[in-house]
């Protein structure tokens, strides 16, 4: 049976099943970008800068919105459309724990922090991201404090493709 015949009820959205492994969802913004479609939000349907940093079997890596971040914030997804690691089989539980013991280290070394502050919300899309978040001596507050200022902390299109491409280099030496 496919889901997404038949008719829907007005004001409620489609929900297909995209194609295997991944299981993406037309509704969900993560999956639409993950598969090259607008998603209607100005801070996703841009170019990323400087492309994905990391792309394994599971998991991808991306420089975070200029919008909301400064340069070296990244943001690691799941390839497959699943809200946290209760959803996870054990080979993507096991990938995200090697990606981040290398990813973690490979933006300290690029950025010149202390800390990375690692942040997944799930609020705005049902599907697992994490924030990773360079502390700088920049903005204001320490913590949440930090990472809930407003404004945010912005970046400019080529400081992030550097940094993206550093922590790259990092990451793949690691
Ligand atoms: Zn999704």
């Amino acid at each position: 049976m496919s889901i997404s015949s038949g008719a829907q009820p007005s004001g409620v959205p489609p929900v297909e099943i995209g194609p295997a492994p991944y299981c993406h969802r037309s509704d969900c913004n993560i999956c639409r970008k993950q598969d090259g479609l607008k998603t209607g939000s100005a801070l996703l349907d841009v170019p990323v800068p400087g492309g994905y940093i990391v792309e394994s079997e599971h998991f991808l890596a991306e420089h975070a919105p200029l919008q909301e971040s400064s340069a070296g914030t990244v943001i690691l997804e799941a390839r497959r459309h699943v809200l946290d690691f209760g959803e996870m089989t054990p080979a993507e539980l096991a990938e995200f724990g090697s990606i981040a013991h290398r990813l973690v280290p490979a933006i300290k070394a690029a950025t010149g922090v202390q800390r990375v502050y690692l942040l997944a919300v799930m609020e705005r899309a049902p599907h697992f991201h994490l924030w990773l978040v360079p502390k700088k001596d920049e903005g204001e507050g320490r913590g949440a404090d930090y990472l809930a200022q407003r404004p945010p902390l912005t970046s400019s299109y080529s400081d992030a493709e550097a940094m993206s491409v550093k922590i790259r280099e990092q990451f793949e030496q690691s």
